[in-house]
């Protein structure tokens, strides 16, 4: 157990600027907490990098909330000399050349990267047991899954060995790992944060995102990350805001809905009893909550559309890695550059990297297109304007961000599900519309957490943290580290 990082971002700002420990003290408790990692959370290690950047820090004022403290980031970020891989084997061995935005903004603002975390590979699935290096377990429970794509990143917040972990979002990535794992897991609006050096997988669903263990710390880190990018045509130049002042003075919207159709889908009785106990309690407080009837058939619609189009977007994305510019040297001494792409694509990729390049390669057939893509995307305009709808009368969507316990790592399957679930892809109608949205914990059931969802309108991201931060102090749950007792 690391002694000063399973601290908040707030508490050790406190201590730096008190001079209590001293930004290089943060990085060796780091640096501690990474060699007793029990979970398989990393890839590459940016010790001695981290520990030049600490020696170079000065005096840090009231305001620098950020600097002097130590992060870590999933290994789908560019990282200027260190390795970077998207724990995939056809990227084993590339260093980048330039930093993500995302990194460059952390590290201006005085934040110290100290490693890369292992992820699903590519940040496609959601169990984080697809990356090269192996399954990255549970902190609660080592026989289960901590979710994925971003799962060392939820690991390792979990763990207490940084206080914020960057991850990525383009379906729940960071928001079901978050729920599995007791900690906060933001997904700002599309666009609020540049993505310029964030490995794409699906563009128009994919965002910077990340991991904290309480919601002041993820307004903190939004206000550093906001605001437009040139080199990210997407990234948006609305005005960037303090996002602390929606947490610090608990501004938050009043007008709260649920959906019944999942509401009546909940099969376990605690989580629900929970469920309901929270929205009594938001009553309480003078928040109106409301049944809202979303239509079933789009709910049904969310997985099936959600493949298509991530599918169809990763495989044009990643076109590029051919085995040429990146990945292994392709065996069998082939003749032809189609042979030679063949080679090291087998080589290079895991199953599910496989599977899912064939569906996208198939909807986007010039005879599927019009089946398959276009239709995907009508579903998705649908999916989204039905969203908008409930957002012309209410404020919040909450909902559990998980349904059950996470999944042994031995009862896994690959088989495709014959029977999707909605409750399970539910988290993608934040991606669908670009809506912010933010788990955070509700309970613990078993010793296994469970967490609570809030989504709300584009932009309106200092709402959902202020509306996060009112359930926080409702619940309790807040600075949770795994072994903290
Ligand atoms: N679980 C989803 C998938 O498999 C989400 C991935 C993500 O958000 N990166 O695609």
């Amino acid at each position: 157990m690391t002694k000063w990082n399973k601290h908040s971002i707030s508490y050790l700002h406190d201590a730096l600027v008190k001079k209590q420990v001293t930004p290089l003290e943060l990085v060796e408790d780091c640096i501690k907490g990474i060699q007793a990692d029990d979970c398989n959370s990393f890839e590459a290690l940016a010790f001695e990098e981290a520990r030049k950047a600490a020696e170079q820090i000065g005096e840090i004022k009231e305001d620098e909330y950020l600097k002097g403290i130590p992060f870590l980031a999933k290994d789908n970020y560019s990282t200027k000399g260190i390795e970077t891989t998207a724990s995939s084997n056809i990227l084993n061995g590339y260093v980048p050349l330039f930093d993500a935005t995302a990194i460059s903004k952390l590290k201006r603002a005085g934040m110290i990267m100290v490693a890369k975390t292992t992820m699903d590979e590519l940040a496609m699935g959601g169990t984080g047991t697809s990356g090269h290096k192996g399954p990255t377990l549970n902190p609660y429970d080592h026989e289960r899954i901590v979710g994925g794509s971003s799962c060392g990143s939820a690991s390792s917040t979990a763990l207490g060995i940084a206080p914020l972990a960057l991850g990525s979002d383009t379906g729940d990535s960071v928001r079901k790992p978050a729920s599995y794992s007791a900690t906060v897991g933001f997904k700002p609006t599309w666009g609020r944060i540049s993505r310029f050096g964030l490995f794409p997988f699906a563009p128009s669903l994919d965002t910077i995102a990340y991991f904290t263990r309480n919601v002041l710390d993820a307004s903190y880190v939004l206000t550093a990350l906001a605001g437009k990018d040139s080199k990210d045509m997407s990234s948006s130049s609305r005005k960037k805001e303090h996002y602390q002042d929606y947490v610090i003075n608990k501004r938050s919207l009043k007008k709260i809905g649920y959906f019944k159709a999942v509401n009546d889908a909940i099969e376990d009785e605690r989580l629900k009893s929970k469920y309901h106990e929270l929205l009594d309690k938001l009553k309480d407080h003078g928040y109106e909550v409301v049944c809202y009837e979303y239509p079933v058939d789009l709910l049904n619609a969310l997985y099936p559309t959600y493949m298509i189009i991530s599918c169809a977007e990763s495989t044009s994305n990643n076109a590029n890695l051919d085995g040429i510019r990146f990945g292994p040297i392709a065996e069998g001494n082939p003749k032809t550059y189609e042979e030679y792409m063949k080679a090291c694509r087998t080589k290079g990729f895991s199953d599910l990297i496989k599977r899912r390049f064939v569906i996208g390669s198939f909807s986007l057939l010039s005879q599927n297109q019009f089946e398959m893509f276009s239709r995907a995307q009508k579903a998705r305009r649908l999916i989204v304007d039905n969203m908008n709808k409930f957002f012309d009368g209410l404020d919040y969507l909450i909902l559990p961000a998980s349904y059950s316990k996470p999944k042994k790592i031995k009862e896994l399957s690959t088989a495709w599900s014959t029977k999707p679930d909605f409750l399970d892809n539910i988290l993608g109608l934040g991606n669908f519309g670009g809506f912010p949205s933010i788990t955070l914990p509700l309970m613990f059931e078993d010793g296994l957490p469970f967490g609570i969802n809030i989504t709300g309108r584009t932009f309106e991201d200092g709402y959902v943290l202020g509306m996060a931060k009112e359930i926080e102090e409702i619940t309790g749950l807040k600075d949770l580290v795994k072994g903290d007792k």
